[in-house]
């Protein structure tokens, strides 16, 4: 073989060419340059996963004045059956390895007692006051998925995420109530039995994400959160303003004034 064979000058000429390539592009795990922060939807690097497990949101969900205006959520109670989560079971509880699907579930399943598909279309509660900051379907598989944000009385910035829906009923940017009907429980497109994939996050960022994952991420434990952020007993919570004002001695409607208030008062009217 001639070493100046037109073939082989060729072969040099590409294999050199390719050399020179990849050192001029640096090493392969090397970031792209974020060009976009317009907001979450354009941004072209919204989320990345250091080592240590915990997603650094390069954005806010919210701005800071919609951080401060979070509902302060002073109790979190089951997202289906009864507010204690009667009627329901955990099929897949939090962290369970899953080697199917390569990884730990971060949320908990919550089905109705019936089983399979006789939980379809039931309804999907608020687990506490909130703002609703994603209503749409992200994919196929996850199906139809609500998003709320609260404030935890404890300052934490808490989303509670209910995937696989049939239905959302709410509008993003709306306030819901603890307790109220978001949506109803569905089957992601027909790719699973009826459930409802429950998770709650400690963020103000964005990622939907993934339902398995071998980091810790910035999932909490559903039902031991719940549990921690029970709050006031039932009979706490409030009132219905009759038995309020039953249990008033007073007349409902006077003005309570000390008599230095009153006397002031008296003066700015121009009273005696
Ligand atoms: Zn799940």
């Amino acid at each position: 073989m001639k070493l100046f064979n037109p073939i082989t000058v060729v072969l040099f000429l590409v294999a050199g060419g390719m050399l020179v390539f990849v050192m001029l592009r640096g090493p392969v795990h090397s970031l792209p340059a974020v060009e976009s922060l317009a907001n979450y939807q354009t941004a072209d690097a919204p989320l990345f996963l250091p080592e240590d497990g915990k997603p650094r949101h390069r954005l806010h969900q919210l701005s800071a004045w919609e951080r401060v205006s979070l509902p302060r959520a002073v109790r979190f109670d089951s997202p289906m059956g009864s507010e204690h989560g009667g009627l329901t079971y955990n099929a897949q509880p939090f962290w369970e390895m899953n080697d199917k699907r390569g990884g730990h579930h971060v949320g908990d399943d919550l089905n109705g007692i019936g089983g399979m598909n006789t939980d379809l279309g039931d309804p999907v509660f608020a687990s506490a006051d909130g703002i609703v900051l994603y209503a749409a379907e992200p994919s196929e598989g996850w199906g139809k998925i609500v998003v709320l944000g609260h404030h935890a009385p404890d300052g934490r910035e808490l989303h509670t995420m209910y995937a696989h829906l049939h239905r959302i009923d709410v509008a993003v940017g709306a306030t819901v109530a603890r307790g109220d009907r978001i949506g109803t429980v569905g089957t992601a497109n027909g790719y699973y039995p009826a459930h409802l994939h429950f998770e709650i996050r400690e963020s103000d960022g964005v990622d939907i994400g993934a339902g398995y994952s071998m980091l810790p991420l910035n999932r909490l434990d559903p039902t031991a959160t719940i549990e921690a952020l029970r709050g006031a007993a039932d009979d706490q919570l409030a009132p219905p303003m009759l038995s309020v004002a039953l249990a008033r001695e007073e007349p409902w409607n006077r003005l309570e004034l000390s008599p230095e208030d009153a006397a002031k008062l008296g003066e700015i009217l121009g009273g005696e």
